[in-house]
């Protein structure tokens, strides 16, 4: 094949004007290459049509029905309702439809029509909502089929993806594999072209496996590949901002209310040592919820100031950032420290940009605090130092490079609270020596789990109530934003409402998502720490960081649906404080596996201890399992999933950098290509 094509700006497809290419470019898609990267999020099933009888309640049927009677439209208050019913020879379903009148003049009572979409029981009847509906012409070529369905943002069609990844797909065939064929058939890996014809429109459900599995192996290849490099690089990179102790630290250090714990006050002497090292500083604190992490950022930060240079602080989100600031401001104040701390993120209006990065690039601030508005090329540093990035490692690998025309090489430290079993960590982030801490503060007492059904939960209501009547708060997760596609799964909108008419009319309840706005969040996040809101119901945007130590409810909906990693995260938002605290974990399904999943989250509250059951407990290459999702995210793979592709990618990347350091073999051509996509001998770590 052309492997310019690869290159070709979307635009040159058919059907993508500049509006369309626009919309692309908003998905990371500028060319051809970026578009057959560009993969389904899930897959529609368009099984064979079954009679009424002989489909199951519960789940996604097709059916061939005829609509008997009229059909109905009424409407309440702003909601348009559809109604009719149609049968089979077997059995009747009664359809409707929200906000789509139309279909009165559409559909023709008396005739035959194919409707798919989640069976349901209310009552004695069998009922479909928001049912698609085919002719027998259309369905045809469907069934059987799995058809992708993509990321899309507003104006960006699932249709539109397909028909350009079609054309993608044509003119990328028969492209050229980038790993070389011993290992291909060594690890009995399906072709690049075969995976990602399949990946996009599987012909089967064991294409979709082998496709998948391929992609994830070229996928975490590269990165392992580029994590070694980048260690090279780094082990050899001289420490040219060396500082030496403070007394200043020394000073914070007795001021404290706490001390250090043991753990804490070994993983402060390393980072000091590296600090003053001949090298330069590349270390990962991997700590626990609730370990006490940000003490040793801030003691780093004030080490660094008081060596007369600047430190910076990256956050994932705004609300940590301000909370870090925040408490920052306070220790420096309270403290009489000799620091200059500064905010800088995306929602500050543009004068106080403005002065924020004047005081940066003037050196009047010492300790900056922020989002990845820190890395933008606007901002520039005086003597930047220090780097630390807070609870998004990757994060960390990538910064290095962006900020690298920002000042001169930084010590970085990068702290996560991911806890991962050990033979993946060795792996994800062989570039960094790693320091763990896995000892709590003493005098917290442990959180008290449960894992129950729905039918509990006017029982946990009640709870929820006494725990705000003694002043304290609650979080509630629910998966969804909003009622959508998925049924059986709580929405953070609806479960509000729900809430508001189940618990008395004195708690105060709102809710909090990622579809809103930063400042909004930010302004909700704060009314809670301030204890303004008792309730705050959620989705897992308040996962990271979050510190509101008067909290001891976590009420988790639909938990079967989120990976474990991820549920431990969401408990330490709890248990911060002195009061004794409660994490209950809705488990919607009866089904055990699901139950054996959450039983470990009963038994334990050590996220090392759950991470190893997690990985324990899935067989390789469990594609239908419940993603993990956080810092450690590839496009495909999965770590716990994967972890057996994890592995063997690892040896194999040694292996190749054994035989070929610089990966100039003919048969490393192409991967090379990959590792170094404009011919250049630096990355793009922001493909890390
Ligand atoms: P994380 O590791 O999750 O980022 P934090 O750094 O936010 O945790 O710490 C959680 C809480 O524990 C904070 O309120 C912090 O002040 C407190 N803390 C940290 N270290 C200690 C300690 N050695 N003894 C008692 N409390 C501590
Ligand atoms: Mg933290």
């Amino acid at each position: 094949m052309n492997e310019q094509a690869i290159q070709e700006s979307v635009i040159s497809l058919k059907g993508v004007g500049d509006k369309t290419a626009a919309l692309f470019s908003k998905c990371n898609v500028h060319n051809v290459g970026d578009l057959i990267h560009y993969y389904p999020r899930a897959y529609d099933e368009y099984g064979e049509i079954k009679r009424v009888s002989d489909s199951r309640v519960g789940e996604i049927c097709t059916v061939r029905c005829v609509i008997t009677g009229s059909i109905t439209n009424r409407k309440v208050r702003n909601l348009s309702i559809l109604n009719f019913a149609a049968s089979d020879i077997t059995g009747q379903i009664k359809f409707t439809y929200f906000n789509m009148p139309y279909l009165r003049s559409s559909l023709r009572s008396g005739k035959y029509y194919i409707f798919r979409g989640m069976l349901q029981q209310k009552g004695t009847s069998l009922v479909m909502e928001q049912a698609q509906i085919f002719t027998d012409e259309e369905y045809i070529p469907l069934s059987g089929s799995m058809q992708p369905r993509y990321p899309l943002v507003k104006g960006l069609t699932n249709n539109t993806v397909i028909k350009t990844v079609k054309q993608g797909l044509m003119l990328t065939a028969g492209m050229d594999d980038p790993i070389p064929e011993d290992i291909i058939s060594e690890m009995g890996l399906t072709s690049i072209n075969d995976a990602i014809r399949n990946i996009h429109f599987p012909s089967s459900k064991d294409k979709l496996l082998k496709a998948h599995r391929r992609l994830a192996f070229d996928e975490f290849l590269t990165f392992i590949i580029k994590v070694r490099l980048l260690k090279q690089q780094s082990d050899e990179s001289v420490n040219i901002h060396k500082m030496i102790p403070v007394s200043d630290t020394e000073r914070l250090l007795e001021c404290l209310p706490f001390n250090l714990t043991a753990t804490q006050g070994h993983i402060w002497e390393e980072i000091q040592k590296d600090l003053g090292g001949k090298h330069v500083m590349n270390r990962l604190i991997q700590g626990d919820v609730g370990s006490g992490k940000t003490i040793l950022a801030f003691l780093a930060l004030l080490m660094t100031a008081s060596n007369g240079y600047q430190g910076a602080i990256m956050a994932p989100t705004e609300v940590l950032a301000r909370q870090h600031y925040e408490s920052f401001v306070d220790m420096t104040e309270k403290y009489g420290l000799n620091l200059k701390p500064v905010l800088l993120v995306g929602s500050l209006s543009a004068a106080q940009k403005k002065a924020a990065q004047k005081l940066i690039a003037e050196g009047d601030a010492n300790l900056i605090v922020g989002t990845n508005a820190l890395m933008q090329e606007k901002v520039s540093y005086k003597n930047l130092a220090l780097v630390i990035t807070d609870e998004q490692h990757r994060f960390g690998v990538r910064q290095r490079s962006l900020l690298a025309g920002k000042g001169e090489e930084c010590h970085v430290l990068a702290m996560s609270a991911t806890p991962i079993p050990r033979t993946l960590a060795i792996i994800l982030y062989g570039d960094l020596h790693i320091s763990i801490l896995n000892e709590m503060p003493g005098g917290r007492l442990p959180i008290k789990n449960c894992v129950v059904g729905p039918n509990y939960r006017p029982t946990a209501y009640k709870f929820i109530a006494d725990q705000v009547a003694q002043g304290h708060q609650a979080y509630v997760i629910c998966p969804m934003i909003e009622q959508g596609e998925m049924d059986g799964v709580e929405n953070v909108t609806d479960y509000t409402q729900t809430l508001k008419a189940m618990l008395p009319p004195s708690v105060r309840i709102d809710m909090l998502h990622g579809k809103m706005k930063p400042a909004v969040k930010d302004e909700l996040m704060e009314e809670f720490s301030k204890g303004n809101i008792d309730v705050l119901v959620s989705t897992t945007v308040i996962e990271v960081g979050i510190n509101v130590p008067n909290a001891t409810v976590m009420m988790i909906e639909n938990a079967e649906r989120f990976g474990l990693a991820q549920l431990h995260q969401l408990r330490g938002r709890v248990g911060r404080g002195n009061a004794q605290s409660y994490c209950i974990f809705i488990n919607s399904t009866g089904k055990e596996e699901a139950q054996k999943r959450l039983d470990i989250m009963n038994h334990s509250n050590d996220g090392f201890k759950i991470a190893e059951e997690d990985l324990k407990q899935r067989g390789p290459g469990d594609f239908f399992g419940v993603r993990q999702s956080g810092d450690l995210n590839f496009a495909v793979g999965d770590i716990y999933n994967d972890s057996d592709l994890l592995q063997k990618a690892a040896l194999y990347a040694d292996k190749i950098l054994e035989e070929d350091p610089d990966l100039k073999m003919a048969k490393y051509e192409k991967l090379r290509r990959i590792l170094y996509p404009n011919g250049l001998i630096s990355f793009d770590f922001s493909t890390l």
